[in-house]
């Protein structure tokens, strides 16, 4: 269609404001899956169901359906089952003769913690305040939901998108990036990439890159009794943590000079995540294991950082007279997510810039994130993040403003026009 309806942007907010009731409905639907790591079957199951009875065609695989390992960016999936780890790419007007899109987003969700520490159960997707609340509503089930009205709206306004579409729901974007990755394996490439993560409605300039890695200290059980013969794995691993965080800094104090995020206050984050360790109170603890994650910036490879990582725990070990003769294992468990910058100029950017513009009366701006997503698969194509507003991703009560929501499929609905173009129906 080559002249646009003068009154687009009104038909497609009237058409987003008429299924708004079912969309938050969909995301509450959404949010009610626990969709933790390995746990994703459920919800893929549905959202599939969801795609076909949209007319799109569907493509549901596993990580073991293709050949993951063989691509260099694969991470290690520690003890995560491939054949359980599900992905959907719905297609639509595979036949358009616009420019090509992809929509991502990832439906895995990070654990909830206890229970008793939300205001309400953490998967019961209630509403109050204009606010819906629960795991996963946030980060990332709201963007979810906005792409895939953004589409409905597109449709329910007498248009279709003129170009080919792949909508994407992934795993693994908050271990790995497998989930991503495999879908690009899988053939799926496209004109430009749309990921609605909760940005607060500004574009992903600039992001970090994130390594994953299991320490493993091993040694000697005693009777606390007779603790100085026997050695303190615990101890032993605070000792390495105390090292890393040390080693945290340095690279922090280095950080000024770098392009992107010289101006960020501590950029490069160390996280211990997971302390295991130790059986008895009056053992002296045999075991500990340790997961961690390390940021990594723009000009920095996910191997170098492994390297340097792998350097100061040999240094660390040197100064422990037990780690000495019993070195600590280090164990790459996920992430090795390169750093990724969303280069300015492109014309999906100015696209969506002028979609943002059109719904919010402001510019889009940008961020820097110092978590990593999964735009740095998409090569070779724009690829933008860009989406609602929410409070607490990965923390408790995490949840998203319903009206950012309705804005943000808006946005999408408009860029989706814009970049693929429409023809009526
Ligand atoms: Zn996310």
């Amino acid at each position: 269609m080559k002249d646009k309806p003068n009154d687009l942007a009104e038909r497609l907010r009237e058409a987003i404001d008429r299924n708004f009731e079912g969309q938050v409905a969909f995301l509450a639907r959404m949010v009610q899956f626990p969709s933790l790591r390995g746990k994703e079957q459920a919800i893929q199951a549905w959202l599939a169901k969801q795609f076909t009875e949209r007319g799109y065609k569907v493509d549901q695989f596993s990580l073991a359906d293709i050949d993951l390992f063989a691509h260099p960016k694969a991470a290690p999936m520690d003890d995560i089952p491939l054949e359980g780890s599900h992905q959907v790419v719905a297609t639509c007007d595979p036949q358009g003769k616009g420019r090509s899109l992809i929509l991502q987003g990832h439906i895995d969700v990070v654990p909830e913690g206890p229970a008793e520490l939300w205001s309400s159960p953490p998967y019961a997707a209630g509403i109050k305040d204009g606010w819906m609340m629960g795991r996963g509503a946030q980060d990332m089930k709201a963007g979810v939901s906005a792409m895939i009205f953004a589409l409905d709206a597109i449709r329910s306004a007498g248009f279709a998108p003129d170009g080919r579409i792949h909508v994407q729901t992934v795993t693994e974007e908050e271990s790995t990036g497998n989930g991503a990755l495999s879908t690009m394996i899988r053939g799926y490439h496209a004109d430009a990439c749309l990921i609605p993560e909760p940005t607060a409605n500004t574009l992903s300039r600039a992001q970090v890159g994130a390594i994953w890695f299991r320490l493993r200290v091993r040694g000697t059980p005693v009777h606390v009794a007779y603790s100085e013969t026997g050695t303190s794995a615990i101890l032993s691993a605070m000792h390495l943590v105390r090292a890393f965080q040390d080693y945290t800094r340095a690279l922090n104090a280095r950080a000024a000079e770098n392009a992107w995020f010289g101006e960020v206050k501590s950029p490069i984050k160390f996280n211990v995540g997971i302390i295991k360790g130790g059986d008895w109170a009056s053992s002296t603890p045999a075991w500990c294991d340790v997961d961690c994650r390390l940021g990594l910036l723009p000009g920095e490879t996910p191997e170098q950082a492994m390297r340097g990582m792998e350097q100061c725990l040999a240094d660390a070990q040197k100064a422990d007279e037990f780690l000495r003769d019993n070195p600590a294992e280090l164990i790459w468990s996920g992430f090795k997510a390169d750093p990724s910058v969303c280069e300015p100029g492109s014309e999906a950017e100015a696209v969506l810039a002028a979609a943002h513009q059109s719904v919010f009366g402001s510019p889009m701006e940008d961020r820097l994130s110092t978590a990593v997503n999964d735009t740095r698969y998409y090569k070779g194509m724009p690829a933008l993040c860009y989406g609602p507003s929410g409070i607490g991703p990965h923390a408790f009560d995490e949840r998203i403003e319903l009206e950012s929501i309705r804005k943000t499929t808006l946005a999408i609905a408009l860029f989706v026009a814009e970049w693929c173009g429409l023809r009526e129906l």
